[in-house]
């Protein structure tokens, strides 16, 4: 009787298995169909007695020259880089989100009830800090497919031991969390799925590039946004590209939400409108930003 009741037990177990298997492929089918492969033309033709190879990408010839037909891309004029004491200039056309002002400030919204508005410290060396009772902060506008660029520091007096340990984190579309932790050395361990650089619960980063507490860290981050069909079903994934301090962390589609689901599980995609804020993470810790800036990309 016993060994009866393992081996339905077994089987129900490897039926959940093929069943969950089963689906995520059959998902995989239903979704996502690269709909964005270029589109490829060749022939040859005689030019002064020569055979000469030519290929369209898309309709456009190789090496076009016709500006009308292939027009040059546009010209941004780049930033600076951000030395530990003073924070870089931006590109010409980013969208300025931080750069140590009050009107800066006020391009942010509190969260909680009791905190509508940006109630964060600004400090006299042009940044902010997280202040714990006032909650996370959102910027006012929306956005979707972008270029991120931001600055962070762990508190320099390091307290706190692994997700209490320097803990907020930048939210895409105030959904997908890179997180933000002192993670500097392994200094105080934790999940790997949630330390800096992290995709929250989704996954780890493949480097950990941070500095010490108390230095300025920088994300670069390049997100594609996820598009959903009528029914709120994904039907293309996220898309992230994360560079933590120059050195690359991320290039990975996002196969989920990266919501808190208990201790051992994530949050699954939920539809959601073509832009939303950027959030930044109140944890508890006194984690300071500067330099905040982004550039809202075409899909
Ligand atoms: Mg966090």
């Amino acid at each position: 009787m016993k060994l009866k009741a393992l081996s339905l037990t077994t089987l129900a177990v490897t039926a959940a298995v093929l069943f969950n298997s089963y689906s995520a492929v059959e998902a995989d089918k239903a979704c996502c169909k690269n709909d964005n492969i270029p589109v490829e033309k060749r022939w040859t033709e005689e030019v002064n007695g020569k055979t000469v190879k030519y290929m369209t990408i898309d309709g456009i010839m190789v090496h076009e020259k016709d500006t009308t037909k292939q027009p040059l891309p546009t010209i941004v004029t780049p930033g600076t880089a951000s030395t530990q004491d003073k924070a870089g200039d931006v590109p010409s056309d980013a969208v300025v989100l931080f750069d140590g002002t009050k009107e800066a400030m006020d391009k942010w919204r509190g969260t909680r009830p009791k905190h509508p508005n940006n109630d964060w410290k600004l400090l006299d060396d042009g940044s902010m800090e997280v202040v714990r009772q006032a909650g996370s902060i959102k910027t006012k506008d929306s956005f979707g497919s972008c270029q991120l660029h931001l600055e962070w520091m762990s508190p320099a007096d390091g307290k706190g031991e692994g997700q209490s340990r320097g803990n907020s984190g930048v939210f895409l579309m105030d959904n997908y969390e890179v997180q933000i932790l002192d993670s500097y050395n392994d200094i105080s361990p934790t999940y790997a799925d949630g330390q800096a650089g992290a995709l929250y619960g989704r996954k780890k980063p493949d480097f950990n590039a941070c500095r010490k507490p108390g230095e300025w860290q920088t994300y670069d981050i390049l997100f594609t946004r996820p598009l959903f069909d009528e029914k709120g079903n994904v039907a293309r994934r996220a898309k992230i590209v994360v560079m933590h301090n120059g050195i690359y962390i991320h290039d990975t589609e996002l196969y989920g939400g990266t919501g808190w689901d208990g201790p051992h599980a994530a949050t699954d995609y939920k539809a959601h409108g073509d832009k939303l804020p950027i959030q930044l993470q109140s944890h508890g810790s006194p984690v300071r930003f500067r330099n905040i800036w982004i550039r809202p990309l075409e899909d």
